[in-house]
């Protein structure tokens, strides 16, 4: 049976899976959502026995249904293959006390990269399915990891441009030379000053804004979304969990149908979310531990029900989770409140009015799959470090979080199921915070930095990294957020 995806603003008709992919966001302001969540068709051990393409298609299939198998096989296998620097695509350590499934073996060696190495083709193909014959033209705000590995999946790609708008001074320095020394006719590359809530409120008025999209009609542009709420960054996602379970299944780890924790550092909740989705297509999931750092709006949510970005935006040594606002929360709190258009929309309403939203008791007890928690820099620091003495592993500062606040997370219930942590960003993007953390020298060039972490940690700089040593600056615009409609309209010749 088909599965269809409708807005969480209004009734409007459900479209198709490629449709919403083309889309990326709806009229209507709302993200799209399965109109029924599927029920995986293999049991858990059979995919115990597949390996990540394989695993890949049968999880895809049964959420993108209107694609082809032949269309969908051939997303996957261009997307997962030796781009990535290990064959598994993404695989499981097991320390003393946790499973850190390592997501960073991607092309920009953060996991992002496991959604955006497959959405251009995700994207292509919805074109073509849907004789869509105009370039489109994606649309990027970025706390720093979703732009490199965005423009990694788009660069060079035949009727697609991409524009990538980050936080000047909010990202790593890795992250910004990653980013400005794209190469690509079809890319451009924008800091501004402001912060990533800035940039992504601007993106979705850009977005949105009628005028404009009329007038790139007219010159034969169309705009998508690769940010984590197009439902093609969403669905890709779900993979990874049944697959790292799978494993542990496999491994003899665990026995089918036990049920798992999966604690995952969180900023616009598009990763734990497809967790979620991965639950409710019937993965045996006990909790979900949503970390976050000292811009922690998700933990005060979980804990008091009540939403309010109104405070400081800090920029923390974890910065593609500094965020306020986590896009991909609307979804859930949709599926929370029995599925009311008319609901989600006045919650929105009042976010964007207000700053903030509070829901029923009722609605509380719906979500009590998540735990929430936070870590400042401090604790996150003293994590690495922990971690790295104890078991000679390195975490980055967005694992770490997580990691720390599952730590928390056992020592105040007790609970003992196994958990899977997500590590979602190699070390050496971001260095000199893994530097500090373990008490070394961190007042280095870049580049000594990586050679220095490779020494002391033992693992091999990435090639990505690598790359920055003889990469050329390509983009060097930096405007206020205002300037940025006029940046999209530069870069389109409009
Ligand atoms: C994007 C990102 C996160 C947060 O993921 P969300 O899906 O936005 O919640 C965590 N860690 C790293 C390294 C990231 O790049």
């Amino acid at each position: 049976m088909e599965v269809k995806y409708r807005s969480t603003r209004s009734d409007s008709a459900p479209i198709t899976a490629s449709r919403a992919i083309l889309e990326g966001l709806s009229d209507d302001g709302g993200l799209f959502v399965p109109t029924r969540i599927p029920s995986l068709d293999r049991s858990l051990a059979e995919f115990a026995a597949m390996d990540y393409r394989e695993t890949a298609y049968h999880v895809m299939k049964l959420l993108l249904s209107d694609f082809t198998e032949e269309e969908l096989r051939g997303c996957i296998d261009r997307a997962y293959d030796s781009k990535f620097d290990i064959p598994e695509i993404a695989r499981l350590h097991e320390t003393s006390d946790a499973y850190y499934l390592e997501l960073f073996h991607g092309p920009t060696i953060a996991f992002k990269d496991m959604a955006l190495s497959i959405l251009p083709h995700l994207l292509i193909t919805a074109a073509a399915k849907n004789h869509e014959d105009r370039t489109i033209v994606i649309l990027t705000a970025t706390s720093g990891d979703t732009g490199k590995a965005a423009l990694a999946g788009f660069a060079g790609v035949k009727g697609t441009r991409i524009a990538v708008f980050y936080p000047k001074d909010g990202v790593s320095t890795i992250q910004e030379r990653q980013m400005v020394t794209t190469v690509g006719e079809n890319t451009r590359v924008i800091g501004i000053h402001g912060n990533f809530d800035n940039a992504q409120s601007a993106v979705k008025e850009i977005f949105s804004d009628r005028a404009l999209r009329a007038e790139m009609a007219e010159k034969g542009y169309r705009f998508s979304s690769a940010n984590s709420i197009n439902i093609g960054r969403l669905v890709p996602q779900i993979v990874y969990y049944i697959y790292s379970y799978a494993r542990l299944l496999a491994a003899g780890r665990i026995k089918e149908g036990q049920a798992v924790n999966f604690a995952v550092p969180t900023g616009n909740f598009g990763n734990i979310l497809a967790a979620y989705y991965a639950g409710r297509m019937g993965l045996p999931i006990h909790k979900l531990i949503c970390a976050s750092n000292s811009n922690k709006v998700l933990y005060d949510f979980f804990r008091t029900g009540t939403y309010d970005k109104n405070r400081d935006f800090l920029l923390t040594t974890s910065p593609s989770m500094d965020i306020l606002i986590s896009s991909n929360l609307e979804r859930l709190l949709f599926h929370a409140d029995g599925e009311d258009p008319a609901a989600c929309a006045a919650r929105m309403e009042e976010l964007s009015q207000t700053g903030v939203y509070t829901i029923s008791e009722k609605m509380k007890e719906n979500l009590s799959l998540f735990y929430g928690g936070w870590a400042d820099d401090a604790k996150t620091a003293a994590r690495i470090r922990a971690v790295f003495e104890k078991e000679g592993y390195l975490l980055d500062p967005h694992t770490a979080v997580a990691s720390s606040v599952y730590e928390e997370y056992r020592k105040e219930t007790g609970d003992e199921t196994p958990v899977i942590i997500d590590f979602t960003a190699s070390p050496f993007k971001f260095e000199k915070a893994v530097m500090e953390a373990i008490g070394q020298p961190s007042d280095l060039s870049d580049l000594e930095l990586a050679d220095r972490l490779s020494e002391v940690s033992g693992v091999k700089v990435p090639a990505a990294v690598e790359a920055l040593r003889t990469a050329r600056v390509m983009h060097d615009i930096v405007c206020d957020q205002e300037e940025m409609m006029g940046q999209v309209r530069d870069f389109l010749g409009l």
